[in-house]
């Protein structure tokens, strides 16, 4: 159990659109993990026995929120070994061995802890190699360790030769098959559903064909109706219109990455009848994108195809998340981290880039890293925000991220449901962060 304490004289970045900034607050979080109490310094009275840290001067967020994670690898460029269509085959099976089981999960561990040490409190992944994802997030919740919240997806969904497949993904080439997929999943504890709506970038076979339509509508439907069933929300890859559209038609809850909307496509993103919450979102991935695009191929180890495939999505992306941002549609943040070049420590890149790209105020894409996240995922009455009642996942820092996001790359304390994380400090890459500041 956390020790009861308050951190007082803070002052709150709420993470609202407007950027609303609270100064002289304090903040008393209880045993329970809580957030007991929340106000102006002078009216708020922690309790007897209440551990006082004084923060004059600091800076606290509510804890980040990433919507879009992978955690099997740690975002160095990936191995060709693990890419290439001639050896998927046998990565996919060493990688579901008893070895391989071990291999992830260690990885999985270090990943999402050196999240939650660069601020990040709730993690949805959306493509593991197995159950690893999930085994860890059950760990955390017995309370094995201090961990993020994670919700676990298990491996994608998709067709035989779709995307993720096989590495990253289980297949199936009818409805009914489909559906038997997802029942495994939920029997398997998976707190979050990723489908395979469209090809991909990294395993496209030609130019233009990352955005090919992959599952049907009625496969998805399938998917959506049972993870429904089980309270779960599906996540869909989808980078064309067409894909997206059949996502949304099927229920799908959030778009993934992203495309051009077309009005029928909007008026399903805010008024979606067979998703979970009765609209969906989308969740776009720019840095992803950027180091094929910018990066030589040398370095990235992307060829031709891989790199005009991922200037077209990046493109349709950007266009996608201007379309959503004039018609009101939720926009969420996701990393897309352990892809290559892509490190769990670095979300603030993210945010950045939905500023630069997306035509975010900094205000915005912070609420789109925090309150907007925790409603897309269904968690918005336990955290995403510095609310009385919620559960304690806060991030304390030397500035104000609004005023920059690179203030979030030395968080002075991390809080996870109320156990404090002092001075966290994550292992970085010097090279990759190095070419990653030349964008
Ligand atoms: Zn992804």
């Amino acid at each position: 159990m956390p020790e009861p304490f308050a951190l007082s004289d803070v002052t709150i970045v709420a993470g609202d659109p407007a950027g609303t900034v609270l100064p002289g607050r304090t903040v008393v979080v209880g045993a329970n993990g809580k957030i007991l109490q929340v106000g102006p310094s002078a009216d708020t009275v922690a309790p007897v026995g209440c551990k006082i840290l004084d923060s004059t001067g600091r800076f606290v967020v509510p804890g980040l929120i990433n919507a879009h994670a992978h955690l099997f690898s740690n975002g160095l460029p990936l191995p060709k070994i693990l890419l290439k269509e001639s050896t998927a085959g046998i990565v996919a099976k060493l990688g579901r061995g008893p070895l391989g089981r071990r291999l992830f999960k260690k990885r999985t561990k270090a990943n999402v802890l050196t999240q939650l040490h660069s601020g990040v409190t709730t993690i949805r992944s959306v493509g593991d190699v197995a159950y690893e994802v999930v085994e860890v997030a059950d760990e955390i919740e017995r309370g094995e360790y201090l961990g993020p919240r994670v919700l676990g997806s298990g491996p994608l969904l998709a067709i035989t030769g779709g995307h993720g497949a096989p590495q990253i993904a289980l297949t199936s080439d009818s409805p009914w098959e489909a559906r038997r997929n997802a029942r495994t999943h939920v029997q398997r504890g998976v707190k979050a559903i990723k489908i395979s709506a469209t090809a991909g970038v990294t395993d496209a076979r030609a130019i233009g064909y990352a955005g090919r339509p992959e599952m049907t509508e009625e496969e998805m439907s399938g998917i959506c109706e049972e993870a429904h069933n089980a309270g779960i929300r599906v996540a869909a890859h989808a980078q064309s219109t067409a894909g997206i559209r059949a996502a949304l038609r099927a229920g799908a809850d959030t778009i993934e990455h992203g495309a051009a909307m077309d009005p029928e496509v909007i008026d399903l993103f805010l008024d979606n009848p067979r998703s979970l919450s009765g609209s969906s979102a989308l969740i776009p991935t720019i840095l992803v994108c950027l180091p094929l695009l910018k990066f030589d191929q040398s370095i990235t180890g992307a060829s031709d195809v891989v790199r005009a495939n991922a200037a077209m999505i990046l493109e349709e992306m950007v266009r996608g998340i201007e379309d959503a941002r004039r018609h009101g549609i939720a926009v969420g943040m996701g990393t897309d981290s352990a892809l290559t070049y892509v490190t769990h420590y670095d979300a603030w890149r993210e945010m950045d880039l939905l500023v630069r790209y997306g035509g975010f105020t900094p205000a915005q894409a912070l609420n789109a890293a925090t309150r907007t996240n925790a409603r897309i995922l269904g968690l918005d009455d336990i955290t995403g925000s510095i609310e009385t009642g919620k559960d304690a996942d806060m991030v304390v820092l030397d500035a104000n991220p609004i005023d920059g996001f690179r203030a979030l790359t030395n968080p002075r304390m991390v809080i996870a449901r109320g156990h404090i994380i002092d001075e966290p400090s994550v292992t970085r890459y010097a090279e990759l962060d190095e070419r990653l500041d030349s964008i």
